[in-house]
């Protein structure tokens, strides 16, 4: 059986990223860059004034009040573009580009004017350099500002626009069918009958997969059925990248998802991983290319496995450079007993002590079929394999689930 690590190499070897598209600027956040992105002036692009005041030569205010006389004004977007000469001040405005001669900026809270404007009073001494954010002191033209494969967060889009870029090169979004499997479902708008459930699966794989960058499409579930599986995988293999069922893949004599896959030709690169919960997850590919995740049915395992597998397909397909869960160490706040036979993932809430340091707290569950316990889990507790209780205080590896 295949460890957590070996599984997910498997995913990111068997998965090639899909081609990049062309979006405006507007429709980039939380796509991943397709292309490096470059500054194309330095910023700033001037000697910039970071207060409200005066462009002065510092060294004319070692004794104070010094009396400076005025000889013109820049403001943002508007600058003095003369040079400023011995016993001379700009007025000068937060954004404004400082005058050649000035070497300093005295801020207006530390000046008064005299004479209706003519002359000012610097009544503080200012240090060399005070208050000028240097040209290209932020970023120089042609240096490289952000990488491809970086997701687009709201900073980025910022820098985006900086740079010029008003349509960029992004990966391509993953489209990806979900399709929950087992007689017993029913449909979120439907009460259960005797022996029935209703279907969350479907729900909670598309809230992970949506901000994961997928375009999601939710197929109508299906009971266990071979036909009827079979029908509805190759259906939306003909239009998906990937496609994740849950449910059906244990080994019960109504559990088909394997077989279905076997029946449509796909190629299984591993039908069980050494992970609690989740052991039962399947990873194939369909000859025409579109990838299978059968996920278990269990709601907690399908946040578990969707996590730690099928995310990492998703973004691998957007060219992310980051793939995997955000992992973290932090300190156990309660002792744990977990299967010896298996890599342990257990749902734990994550937050600080009053000495900065991380605490995972394990959460009470019922097990895998505990998804109303799992709601507050932030953070999954990794226990490798073999190792036994694990007392309170231990340092422990965590992954962050994604919010
Ligand atoms: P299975 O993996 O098919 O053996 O299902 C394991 C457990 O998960 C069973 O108790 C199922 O009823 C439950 N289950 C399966 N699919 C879903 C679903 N879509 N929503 C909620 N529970 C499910
Ligand atoms: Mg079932």
């Amino acid at each position: 059986m295949n460890p957590v690590a070996k599984a997910i190499k498997i995913i990111k070897d068997e998965t090639r990223a899909l081609e990049s598209e062309r979006v405006e600027l507007s429709h980039a956040l939380g796509r991943h860059l397709a292309e490096d992105i470059i500054a194309d002036t330095d910023l700033p692009p001037f000697d910039r004034s970071q207060m409200d005041g005066y462009a002065l030569r510092a060294a004319e205010t070692t004794t104070v009040p010094a009396k400076l006389r005025i000889v013109g004004e820049s403001a943002a977007g508007r600058g003095w573009h003369n040079e400023l000469n011995p016993g001379e001040a700009v007025r000068i405005m937060t954004g404004a580009p400082v005058p050649v001669g000035a070497d300093s900026v005295q801020q207006v809270e530390l000046t008064r004017e005299l004479d209706g404007g003519s002359e000012v009073e610097i009544l503080e001494p200012v240090s060399l350099g005070r208050s000028i954010v240097k040209r290209g002191s932020e970023i120089k033209g042609g240096e490289t500002v952000l990488r491809a494969g970086e997701k687009i967060n709201a900073g980025a889009v910022a820098v985006l626009a900086s740079f010029g870029y008003a349509q960029l090169s992004v990966g391509k979004r993953p489209r990806v069918a979900i399709l929950a499997t087992g007689t017993e479902l029913v449909a979120v708008d439907q009460k259960p009958g005797p022996d029935q459930i209703r279907d969350s699966n479907n729900f909670s794989i598309a809230a992970y997969a949506t901000p994961a960058g997928a375009t999601v499409e939710r197929l109508p579930l299906a009971g266990d059925d071979i036909a009827q599986l079979k029908r509805q995988i190759a259906g939306a293999a003909e239009r998906c990248d990937i496609i994740v069922t849950s449910g059906g893949v244990s080994v019960g004599r109504y559990d088909f998802t394997k077989t279905v896959l076997q029946e449509l030709g796909a190629e299984i690169f591993f039908e069980r991983v050494a992970l609690r919960p989740g052991k039962p997850t399947v990873f194939a590919r369909l000859p025409n290319g579109t990838l299978v995740f059968g996920l278990p049915g269990n709601p907690v395992s399908v946040s578990v496995t969707f996590n730690l597998f099928a995310r990492v397909a998703i973004l691998a397909m957007q060219g992310a450079a980051e793939t995997e869960l955000e992992a973290a160490t932090a300190v156990l706040s309660k002792t744990v007993k977990p299967a010896r036979d298996r890599d342990s993932y257990l749902p734990a809430r994550l937050s600080t002590n009053e000495n900065a340091q991380l605490l995972a707290e394990p959460l009470k569950w019922g097990g895998s079929s505990d998804f109303v316990g799992f709601v507050r889990a932030t953070a999954l507790i990794i226990i490798p394999q073999a190792t036994g209780v694990v007392e309170a205080g231990t340092r422990v590896g965590v992954v962050r689930l994604p919010e």
